[in-house]
């Protein structure tokens, strides 16, 4: 079961909730320092190491798409793994969701129809 993190904007405090995909939709999440329901999702764009121009680099760089089969989803996993550290941030518990049920060889049209938030470009890759 995937693990949200929360900031609190009553103390300030961080929470890790942990809930299902469906879970997510239904539930409002509290804070365990203070109970307050006052929480923001934090999706991690912020924690970016690089400039964008060396990120772009990398990502343009030939050799690390060299190896992926589009159509392995474990060839696929991995590459998005690499991706995902190439990209220097948190991807989330949807994206490491995701690749390890493509690195276990699902397929990946099953895996989005089952994680809806993958759809609403929160964590999607960058345009
Ligand atoms: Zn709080």
């Amino acid at each position: 079961m995937p693990v949200y993190e929360y900031k609190c904007q009553a103390c300030g405090r961080r929470t890790n909730v942990r809930m299902s995909y469906n879970e997510y939709d239904h539930t409002n999440p509290r804070c365990t320092n203070c109970d307050s329901g006052s929480l923001e999702r934090i999706i991690s764009k912020v924690r970016i190491a690089r400039s964008e121009d060396s990120r772009l680099d990398s990502l343009s760089d030939p050799s690390s798409l060299s190896g992926v089969d589009e159509n392995d989803p474990r060839s696929v996993g991995k590459f998005m793994r690499h991706m995902g550290n190439e990209m220097g941030e948190e991807m989330g518990p949807e994206f490491d969701e995701m690749v390890d049920r493509l690195e276990a060889g699902e397929n990946p049209e099953s895996i989005e129809a089952d994680m809806p938030s993958l759809s609403e470009g929160a964590t999607g890759p960058v345009p």
